[in-house]
């Protein structure tokens, strides 16, 4: 039995400052949430919003690293540093990172080996635009990005680790993909990593939808076979994550 996983994607939001007052108002509300229940937050809230949370059910993550261990690569974040601020998280590949820093999937398989090293759980996205939607390849484009991100990693750290689906025509828009879709594709991936793999490593490892995630779709989305929680941007700053949570 897969235990359901909800973690908000805050990206470049929240100061310091108002990222300890939003743990503030959300812990009640997630706290008899019965998922793993993730923050994952900008670099520099890292540290403050570990510190909010202590002793709560409420587990710290990145938005991204690089995959070399430390050196002259000005403006990046290691595994180590992730580690030591008390992160157990990491989101690689959001489409935005793919988008507009141009990470590929070999960046992103590299970053996906980088973390389990180190002992952080990836978060590893995936996601068709709407065009190739259209297009009728959303299944080949997704296992593409599945067989290369997961390129060389073993068979029980993909059991352990997660995948987040997120179509990139539902990320902030406000058009969720529909549960039909959202589970299509979930299961999908599923099925892929059972053929990569095997059916032990496809049943354990667990698979969030992600992509407008609101307080009044989570449940229905939550409850497909496939979909084990979600990974939630827009709605992880305000109270409806903690309805998100306990959905
Ligand atoms: C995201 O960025 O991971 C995301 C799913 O955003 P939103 O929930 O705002 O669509």
């Amino acid at each position: 039995m897969r235990k359901k996983i909800v973690a908000g994607n805050w990206k470049m939001n929240m100061t310091p400052s108002q990222a300890v007052e939003l743990c503030e108002t959300l812990k009640p509300l997630v706290a008899g949430s019965e998922a793993d229940v993730v923050f994952c937050v900008p670099a520099i809230d890292i540290v403050p919003v570990v510190e909010a949370v202590k002793g709560t059910n409420i587990e710290v993550g990145g938005e991204n690293l690089y995959f070399e261990d430390k050196g002259a690569y000005t403006g990046e974040i290691s595994a180590d540093m992730l580690l030591d601020a008390g992160c157990k998280y990491v989101i690689i590949g959001h489409s935005e990172r793919r988008d507009y820093f141009k990470e590929t999937d070999a960046i992103v398989n590299k970053k996906v080996k980088k973390a389990i090293e180190k002992g952080l759980t990836p978060i590893m996205c995936c996601g068709e635009s709407l065009e190739q939607r259209e297009q009728g390849i959303t299944l080949d484009w997704i296992r593409m990005q599945i067989k290369i991100g997961l390129q060389g990693v073993d068979a029980a750290d993909v059991a352990k680790m997660v995948i987040a689906y997120e179509p990139i025509w539902a990320i902030g828009t406000g058009v969720t993909a529909t549960t039909e879709q959202a589970q299509e594709v979930c299961g999908a991936i599923r099925e892929c990593i059972a053929e990569i793999y095997c059916r032990e490593t496809a049943d354990a490892v667990r698979i969030q939808y992600g992509g407008s995630v609101n307080a009044g779709n989570a449940a229905e989305l939550f409850s497909q076979p496939d979909i084990d929680g979600g990974l939630v941007g827009g709605a992880s700053l305000k109270a409806d994550f903690g309805v998100i949570a306990n959905a």
